[in-house]
């Protein structure tokens, strides 16, 4: 199988805070990646800006320390290496005030380059000021393309303030909503895998379905993130949006096309089909301290911290295809092991002809990993080999991507170097629309109101470990059970 790369059209890419952490580690490394793929045109240009005062070679200096750093392998490719450092420039801009934006207009516009994107790697609060700059002076054109991060607002209200002040300088299809967790290769296949496969279609509804399980694990705490991260919780910073969108895609109808507002339309669907969640269906931790493995309120010096690091909960979605099947989310930090997946969990048989076999409930399902190795693994039901009666037991059928794509010159894209390549083809359905990112907040937010009514305080758990014994129970008491947080 050979990895096909479509080279896209010239470019210039302004990345505001390109002095700051996401652009150091994620975005300038996986654009250095793409060059070396063969994706990146000769006569792109990627401009850098934040208001540190370097000039093309300290920039240049900066983006080659950092593709050392978060890209040692590739590093190494030298003659590519000063190929990508020739496309970087840099202005320093501080985007609150009025000087350096009339520089950046005459460093772009000597180029006729047709695509022209602005990454804004900055906090949420410089969005307005950025977008309205660029337009007032004439940068931005009307095919221009704005990318922003996460976090896309702090509940309903903020968001939609964001999604207005953007759009009263650029056109929803000019706005890329990043969430990273769309760009990852299994995200994209799930859709393939359903929708390019009549053999699961028919299978993939409450009549077959007994529930379906969504896990983000990770290892590490909050890593020096405490002021916002304590601030948030899981529930802002994880189910709001990746969880959200792993939900969408697992659960949406099949779009008519594969195109960005077919897809996004479905996925709006499924949020507004999702049912207020009843208390009782949500555990919330918080990690405590573990041997070496500090906790939570350390972590986030807070020591009086009511912020969940762990949510698990049952969540329902009404309607034809669904009602009946929970779709249980579960996310934390420093737990056992990172690993993101979705397994789909399927009934079991309506008689068993095996009576002195035993079987395992929820012997059949299917899991698509996200993380770590992507792939996906469908569990069947077998006769153990051998003599001594007919025994059963569980096979996986294995497919990981690393495997399959063995022998390809490339590696795979990973989730930030692919999304940049969809802004600069203008493509968006692997981006938030503005209508999908509010509708997940309306119902987020009177969840989070309810326990801040409630004063409600998150139950603690190991460092370390998997999670608290609430979210066990919210499984057991229906004899369901997680799939382990391993590797
Ligand atoms: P960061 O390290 O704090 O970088 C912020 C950048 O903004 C710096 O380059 C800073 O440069 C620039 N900046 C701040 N004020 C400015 C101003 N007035 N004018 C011009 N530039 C200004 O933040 P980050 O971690 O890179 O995150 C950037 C955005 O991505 C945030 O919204 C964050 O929530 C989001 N995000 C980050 C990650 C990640 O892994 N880091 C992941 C997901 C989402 P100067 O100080 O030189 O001006």
């Amino acid at each position: 199988m050979v990895a096909r790369i479509i080279p896209v059209d010239p470019f210039d890419l302004v990345i505001f805070g390109a002095s700051g952490d996401l652009a150091r580690r994620k975005i300038l490394p996986g654009l250095f990646r793409r060059l070396i793929a063969g994706q990146m045109p000769p006569n792109a240009r990627i401009i850098g800006s934040a208001r540190s005062k370097w000039d093309d070679d300290a920039f240049r200096k900066e983006v080659s320390n950092a593709i050392k750093e978060f890209s040692p392998k590739e590093y190494k490719n030298t003659e590519k290496l000063n190929e990508f450092l020739k496309t970087l420039h840099y202005l320093p801009v501080d985007v609150l005030g009025d000087t350096g934006w009339k520089e950046l207009a005459a460093l772009i516009k000597k180029d006729a380059n047709p695509v022209r994107a602005f990454y804004l790697s900055v906090g949420p609060s410089l969005f307005d000021d950025i977008a309205e700059r660029l337009t007032k002076s004439g940068i931005a054109t009307k095919d221009s393309r704005i990318v922003v991060e996460k976090p896309f607002g702090h509940d309903l209200e903020t968001a939609h303030q964001l999604n207005e002040q953007l759009r009263r300088n650029f056109k929803e299809h000019q706005i890329y909503r990043i969430d990273h967790y769309l760009g990852k290769e299994t995200v994209q296949n799930l859709m393939a895998l359903r929708f390019a496969n009549a053999l699961l279609e028919p299978v993939w509804n409450a009549q077959h379905v007994d529930h379906v399980q969504i896990s983000v694990s990770e290892t590490i705490g909050i890593e020096g993130r405490g002021g916002y991260y304590d601030n948030s919780g899981a529930m802002r910073d994880m189910v709001q949006n990746h969880l959200m969108q792993l939900l969408c895609l697992t659960a949406m109808e099949p779009p008519a096309r594969f195109e960005a507002n077919d897809v996004r339309d479905e996925k709006l669907k499924v949020i507004r089909s999702l049912d207020p969640v009843e208390p009782d269906d949500i555990v919330r931790g918080q990690y405590r301290a573990n041997g070496k493995a500090g906790s939570y309120k350390d972590d986030a010096e807070n020591p009086d911290s009511r912020t969940e690091s762990f949510i698990a909960m049952k969540v329902h979605i009404s309607n034809w295809r669904w009602t009946g099947v929970p779709f249980y989310l579960r996310t934390g930090k420093k737990l056992r092991a990172r690993m993101s997946e979705i397994a789909v969990i399927f009934k079991d048989p309506p008689h068993s002809i095996f009576p002195n076999a035993e079987i395992r409930h929820g012997g059949n399902s299917l899991v698509i990993r996200l993380q770590p190795d992507e792939g996906i693994t469908m569990h069947m039901i077998i006769k153990e080999p051998g003599q001594g009666g007919l025994r059963l037991t569980e096979v996986p059928l294995d497919m990981s991507f690393a495997d399959a794509l063995k022998g390809a010159p490339l590696d795979i894209a990973d989730a930030y170097e692919r999304l940049l390549m969809d802004v600069i083809r203008g493509d968006q359905t692997l981006f938030m629309r503005g209508d999908e990112v509010e509708a997940a907040w309306a119902w987020v937010d009177p969840i989070i109101e309810a326990w801040q009514h409630a004063g409600d305080t998150p139950e603690p758990y190991d460092a370390g470990g998997s999670g608290p014994d609430g979210s066990l129970a919210l499984m057991h008491r229906e004899d369901r059970r997680w799939r382990p947080i391993e590797v």
